[in-house]
């Protein structure tokens, strides 16, 4: 196990992001290898139990009510549809389920149906995670209490650049809110997103405010930006997704027994560059936004990804026909653009909304 740290300095971290990229690499498998099974993926899965109307700004999300994305909002999913999709879930191979609102915090009225589903989740032998927005103590007590695994919370970029991208709330919220899902117990699923047009500074801060948190959190989620029509952000310059897994290769080097996650943008990396992402130290993905069976292509392109590098993950994946497979795998290899999906028709819950 490498020995964990809680003071890198900004120095300290902007020198390996400065490292040649094969050193920077090398470096981050290094200690990849140090803490973790370098062949096996975590599988999440996740679900959007509340889609749109959010009052929140964030510029890069298609939920708030800010702009007009042509998003259809839903209220809030009844418990048994949440229940039949984390079925689906588990039978396409994840361990984690995790489940979003598009609320600024939960209401009093919401929490208790909120807190069934993480019951009734977990009775199905799934991890639970819940991004709810803002919690007061006695909510966070509250979904600790319920057995809840983890809360996503994102701090989306630095201290410095958050004004930027978000006016309705702080950084200081993010963290207490934080703060209150440790102290209630549950583990942390914190990280940011990449390429909202912020400096390789704002990267350093975001890694920095990361590693700074004592533990560590258990599960850093690293988005690339997808521009979706319709937000302030959808006119950004792409980014250039080597520069994606140096931020993926630099989190492994901070947070070395943390999972990092591949999250939104996933679909826009080829083949090639989820294994380069793999081989800088991630080691978590999700399937997806929507609840995957064995029929929906982007888990059979995933299977055919994992089979190619002989990844496993921790749950056994759905067996699906050779004929399927081999399409998979041909879909795979053709890496045509279509991957570059539209974002603004694949809405993921708040938190994991580019
Ligand atoms: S990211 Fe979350 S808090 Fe921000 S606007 Fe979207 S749903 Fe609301």
């Amino acid at each position: 196990m490498t020995e964990q740290r809680f003071n890198w300095t900004s120095t300290e971290i902007a020198a390996l992001f400065d490292l040649p990229f094969n050193d920077l690499l090398f470096r981050a498998h290094t200690v990849h290898r140090q803490n973790f099974d370098a062949n096996d993926v975590q599988v999440s899965t996740l679900l959007s139990i509340k889609t749109g109307s959010c009052p929140e700004d964030c510029k890069y999300c298609p939920q708030s009510a800010h702009y007009n994305t042509g998003l259809s909002k839903e209220k809030l999913l009844e418990i048994n549809k949440v229940l039949e999709q984390a079925k689906e879930a588990k039978k396409a191979g994840a361990s984690r389920f995790c489940m979003g609102a598009a609320w600024r915090s939960p209401t009093e009225r919401d929490m208790p149906a909120v807190l069934d589903m993480v019951r009734e989740v977990k009775a199905l032998g799934l991890e639970t995670c819940m991004t709810l927005g803002m919690l007061k103590t006695d909510q966070a007590e509250a979904l600790a209490s319920a057995g809840l695994d983890y809360y996503n919370h994102n701090l989306d970029t630095s201290a410095e650049f958050y004004g930027e991208i978000i006016t309705t709330r702080t950084y200081d919220d993010r963290l207490t809110t934080l703060d209150k899902v440790r102290q209630a117990g549950m583990k942390i699923c914190t990280g940011g997103i990449l390429g909202m047009g912020e400096q390789v500074s704002d990267r350093v801060g975001l890694l920095q405010q990361l590693a700074s948190l004592q533990p560590h959190p258990e599960s850093v989620p690293l988005n690339m930006l997808v521009k979706v029509p319709g937000t302030p952000m959808e006119d950004l310059e792409e980014l250039d997704p080597l520069e994606f897994i140096r931020v993926i290769a630099v989190a492994r080097i901070l947070m070395p027994t943390s999972r990092v996650r591949l999250s939104a943008g996933r679909e826009k990396l080829s083949s090639s560059e989820q294994a380069m992402a793999f081989f800088a130290g991630a080691n978590s993905i999700f399937y997806g936004d929507k609840l995957l069976t064995t029929g929906n292509p982007e888990a059979q392109q995933d299977q055919a990804l994992f089979r190619k590098l002989g990844i496993n993950a921790q749950q056994q994946s759905v067996p699906v026909s050779e004929e399927v497979h081999e399409a998979a795998l041909l879909d795979t290899l053709a890496e045509t653009t279509s991957l570059y999906k539209n974002a603004a028709s694949s809405v993921k819950p708040c938190g994991l909304v580019v």
